[in-house]
């Protein structure tokens, strides 16, 4: 039913432009993307040689640099300053030597306390610890935190939202229980020793908002008293006497250097409007248990997908048929970090972002997920974001679906009240952000999403060539049709 209606529809929008069948041309270098070639890329892509790509390691930068003589090799210009790479700092902060001493107690960081702020000291200091219950604005207003540590109980709550509040009361640091289970905290704070190295992240000036996440029994510990009596205090915190606190954060900044790859084809009549196609390749690894995160679908998939739609369009080239409009290939370094690598591209652009005309992103290509898992037809793929920003996008990507692929192109995702917010979690979310219509494009979650089991092996090599054809045929549609498509959309629509 749902089916049907879709088709009826990209029909009537390809009669009414008067669309041609099928373009032999796009065929003939869609043919061109073959499972045979995918594998072999992504053989290398996802090898234990490269140890999961995590941003800044030296795996990372073997796959940046395979990705680069791909590009090189089939004749696609390096359009930064010349060169493929675009290079930038992140940071790795780490809050190694924090201590947090209450009365004569010394506690233990990733076992008495987790640092959760941000801070850096160069000398220790004594303050008072004073309750304030739940945190909330009346409860401060009712306690004089002004040069003082505020000790919230706050079960559930937000820990930023919190620490931000007792700051700006006044407050010199926030100790904070927001788990009471004891089992809950303890699992976390293994977490926190676990992690060798610290966040990623642009660089920016350190705020001081020494903030420390307690237990309840270790806050209940602090003033002397048992969680029952935290708990009853909670309406009369002034009631709770003050502790003593000697406190100090040391932080440790590493400048980690990184790069996007990026590819260009010109165009010829319209070689001023870009069309992007990006894919992050970087991934998260290794694991909690030291063993490598290959990432074959998450998204060593998407990599090389964009790899071989660069080779179909160069391969045009080579025969004289190139795009009207340019493209440009950018493997995105750092998503996993935070959508860094597009982050860095949209805020220092190659290409004017306003002559930017689409983002195509890919971000897992390869598996079918567990929604499709034991269906009949497991021919599909998630497409993400096209009718955001523009009304013709969707009905382009449909038209080329029906004409070329025939994919059950299911757009369930593509509603921002969606609880999984997929549209906020890839790459191309930061170009939507500019007002440059994007699709994401997604064949769904699996139980080895982020774990060691995201092998090669599992691909479904057939199936993710069809899927990657289908982004071919969209790319050159894009990049040759008369007009772009317009911006007329509502926006990004449930914009956080
Ligand atoms: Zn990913």
């Amino acid at each position: 039913m749902k089916k049907r209606f879709w088709l009826v529809g990209a029909m009537a929008y390809m009669l009414s432009f008067s669309i041609s069948a099928q373009d032999a041309t796009a065929l003939k270098y869609g043919a061109t993307i073959t499972a045979a070639d995918l594998e072999k890329h992504l053989r290398f892509i996802a090898s234990d040689e490269l140890a999961g790509r995590d941003t800044g390691t030296e795996g990372q930068k073997m796959a940046a640099s395979y990705i680069k003589d791909h590009f090189e090799k089939w004749g696609l210009a390096g359009p930064v300053d010349g060169g493929y790479y675009q290079v930038f700092n992140l940071v790795s902060n780490s809050y190694p030597g924090v201590s947090l001493q209450v009365g004569k107690n010394k506690m233990q960081q990733n076992k008495d306390f987790i640092f959760v702020g941000d801070a850096d000291m160069k000398k220790s200091q004594k303050a008072a610890i004073v309750f304030v219950g739940d945190g909330s604005k009346e409860s401060l207003a009712k306690v004089d935190v002004k040069g003082k540590l505020a000790a919230v109980w706050a079960i559930g709550a937000r820990t930023q939202n919190i620490v931000k509040d007792a700051m700006e009361a006044g407050a010199i640091g926030v100790i904070v229980t927001t788990m009471e289970d004891q089992t809950a905290f303890d699992r976390l704070a293994a977490r926190y020793a676990a992690m060798t190295g610290g966040r990623l992240g642009f660089e920016r000036p350190t705020v001081q908002e020494p903030a420390f996440m307690v237990s309840g029994t270790q806050m209940a510990a602090i003033f002397g008293a048992t969680v029952d009596q935290v708990k009853a205090a909670l309406g009369n915190p002034a009631s709770v006497a003050p502790a003593q606190a000697t406190f100090q954060v040391k932080k440790q900044t590493t400048t980690v250097p990184t790069e996007n790859v990026l590819g260009y084809l010109e165009g010829t009549d319209k070689k001023e409007e870009v069309l992007v196609l990006s894919a992050h390749y970087d991934h998260v690894s290794p694991g909690a248990d030291g063993r490598i995160i290959p990432g074959a679908d998450d998204n060593g998939s998407g990599t090389v997908a964009v790899m071989e739609i660069a080779e179909a369009f160069a391969l045009a080239a080579k025969d004289g048929i190139k795009p009207r409009r340019s493209v440009l290939f950018i493997a995105l370094t750092a998503e996993e970090k935070g959508l860094l690598g597009s982050q860095y591209y949209v805020e220092n652009p190659i290409f004017p972002l306003e002559n930017t005309v689409n983002n195509l992103n890919i971000d897992m290509l390869g598996r079918i997920d567990n929604v499709y898992k034991d269906a009949e037809d497991t021919n599909y793929l998630y497409a993400i974001g096209s009718e955001m920003l523009s009304s013709h996008l969707k009905k382009i990507l449909d038209y080329n679906n029906i004409t070329y692929t025939g994919l059950n192109l299911d757009y369930r995702y593509d509603d921002p009240a969606d609880p999984n917010r997929f549209y906020f979690r890839s790459d191309h979310y930061n170009f939507a952000k500019y007002n440059i219509p994007s699709i994401f494009f997604f064949s769904g979650l699996h139980n080895d999403y982020h774990t060691p089991e995201d092998t090669i092996d599992k691909i479904e090599f057939p199936l993710m060539t069809t899927r990657a054809q289908l982004i071919f045929h969209l790319a050159w549609d894009l990049a040759n049709r008369e007009k772009r498509n317009p911006v007329d959309g509502s926006n990004n629509r449930g914009d956080r």
